[in-house]
């Protein structure tokens, strides 16, 4: 469904991404996984059109997409639930699940969505007319979730959705998003510093370092790793 392949992505000649190759397919849950600064936000944003990629293909259903415009790629069923949430603060929680539905599919969709996304955070529906700059952290991150499926997508993108979170709240984000992989057919691409919360629930990983893929495979194999045990796992 997307391949990403060869990518390469600079700032200003400082290269963030290098050679990157990766690939998800429908439904399936993959993981992205690196300390600080490794370019995982970077890949993200590649995605999103944010940024515009140097070298190499990304492609969307067997097209490349490189040439379309940020604006266009949420119309392909490309979900990007941001780094720090990225609130509407001056917005109720209802009013900014309202600005991921834009696209004619999610107008379309609207009240199936919300039902799930309210099912999903049952919270969300009590707190539906609170201001969200005023929500707690954990809250703030159900609703940046509930923007992106709201958009009806076919591919949801979730950078560091443990971010500056509790370990409890994180858990419980772990859980919805597993629970999104194994209800819906979305797929879901996960970046995350948390390594072991992510390999657990993923069916398969790359772990990001310095802007290259410096190991793949399934969450199996990549627990067994050694580097991955000593350097992410402290075990
Ligand atoms: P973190 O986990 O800390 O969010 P990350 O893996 O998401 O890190 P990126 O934010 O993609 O990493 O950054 C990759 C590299 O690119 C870093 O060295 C960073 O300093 C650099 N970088 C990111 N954005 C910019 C920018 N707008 N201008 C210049 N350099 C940037």
């Amino acid at each position: 469904m997307l391949s990403i392949k060869e990518l390469h992505t600079s700032y200003g000649g400082l290269k963030a991404l290098d050679n990157v190759t990766i690939k998800i397919e429908p439904g399936q849950f993959v993981a992205i996984v690196g300390p600080n600064g490794a370019g995982k936000t970077t890949l993200f944003k590649s995605i999103s059109g944010t940024v515009s990629a140097e070298r190499g293909d990304i492609q969307w259903q067997g097209q490349s997409i490189m040439a379309m415009s940020p604006a266009q790629r949420p119309e392909l069923g490309i979900a990007h639930v941001p780094e720090g949430r990225q609130m509407f603060r001056e917005l109720t929680v209802l009013e900014n699940l309202e600005m991921g539905a834009q696209t004619a599919e999610a107008k379309s969709n609207w009240t199936r969505n919300l039902d799930q996304v309210l099912g999903l955070f049952p919270v969300l529906g009590e707190r539906r007319n609170q201001l969200a700059g005023t929500l707690s952290g954990g809250e703030q991150q159900m609703v940046a979730i509930g923007r992106g499926l709201m958009s009806a997508p076919k591919l949801l993108m979730l950078d560091e959705p443990s971010m500056g979170l509790a370990p409890k709240i994180t858990d419980m984000i772990f859980e919805r998003i597993e629970e999104i992989h194994k209800e819906t057919d979305i797929a879901i691409l996960l970046v995350e510093q948390r390594v072991a919360e992510a390999l657990a629930s993923c069916d398969y990983g790359y772990v990001l370092q310095s802007g290259r893929i410096a190991l793949e495979g399934t969450p199996e194999a990549l627990m067994k790793d050694e580097t991955v045990r000593s350097v992410y796992l402290g075990l």
